[in-house]
């Protein structure tokens, strides 16, 4: 995202580039001076028609795409942000992947080799519900591979990520920020709400008991990985319309630091008359 499209809360969440993420001082519970519930959920409403405008023009210019790359914790809101954020862009032109534990092909090759498949095309709005950084969050946590091969993918994501933006896709990072106990009031409705149950895994639980490794993983991530070319925001996640508010507002100044410009009818075309 330019600079030069930022609002004050986008700057206020921005990671920047070489300086420390200060994770413990980001207050997930944040209302960011956004009000009331009804107040956020106002702003998301208004800018969700201005992105909807935008993205029918990424769409109509087909020259460049977006991917919006969503990580956090279990219950951090990653498939609400996709329902709510992303639910009433045009089909058409969106394209949503989530990356579960690698299968046998997948794992047979490199670790980009999965996500690259699955970029945006040129017109699209890409959406990751969790992504590469998987193999540098769950893989070190885990110890999935040796530390040899994890500690240099930093470097081979952010040259990744560099050589995507060098070829028109504008790369956005969002950490969906929340706190332990939020985490477990959401885990404590997954299991008491009939319709909920499904989201609830005892593989979470298990994560949970890790949760300060997790916390040192996500952020050397942050940390690492924050990059001119693609930088990290933290995104408050206690409150849902909290995080709404502030996803719809990123992807929206995102498109907007792009310049879209509707395409013009070619000159020849003009003269042209419909009988
Ligand atoms: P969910 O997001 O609840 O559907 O869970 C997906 C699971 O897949 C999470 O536990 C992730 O940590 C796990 N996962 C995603 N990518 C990887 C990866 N590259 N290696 C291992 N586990 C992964
Ligand atoms: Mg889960």
């Amino acid at each position: 995202m330019g600079k030069g499209s930022s609002t004050p809360i986008i700057d206020e969440l921005r990671v920047e580039p070489g300086a420390p993420a200060e994770l413990e001082q980001r207050n997930p519970a944040s209302r960011l001076g956004l009000g009331e519930k009804p107040d956020g959920q106002a702003r998301s409403q208004e800018l969700l028609e201005v992105l909807d405008d935008l993205h029918n023009r990424l769409w109509a210019e087909a020259r460049r795409s977006v991917v919006l790359v969503l990580q956090g914790m279990d219950a951090s809101g990653k498939d609400g942000t996709v329902k709510h954020c992303l639910g009433g862009l045009n089909p058409m032109s969106v394209r949503v992947a989530g990356f579960k534990a690698p299968n046998s092909t997948e794992l047979a090759h490199d670790f980009l080799w999965r996500i690259h498949q699955v970029l945006p095309q040129r017109g699209e709005i890409g959406i990751f519900n969790r992504s590469h950084y998987e193999d540098v969050l769950v893989v070190r946590v885990e110890e999935l591979v040796p530390k040899q091969i994890w500690k240099k993918r930093y470097a081979a994501i952010n040259e990744f990520e560099e050589h995507l933006a060098n070829e028109g896709t504008t790369v956005v990072k969002l950490f969906l920020n929340i706190s332990e106990e939020e985490q477990a009031k959401r885990f404590r409705e997954r299991i008491a709400d009939r319709t909920k149950n499904w989201k609830f895994s005892p593989d979470d639980l298990a994560k949970r008991t890790r949760w300060d490794d997790y916390m040192t993983a996500y952020r050397a991530m942050l940390e690492r990985t924050s990059t001119d070319a693609a930088p990290w925001h933290i995104v408050p996640a206690d409150h849902k319309w909290v995080r709404d508010a502030v996803v719809t507002e990123v992807l929206t100044q995102t498109l907007e630091g792009l310049d879209l410009k509707w395409p013009e009818l070619a000159p020849q075309l003009k003269a042209l008359v419909v009988t």
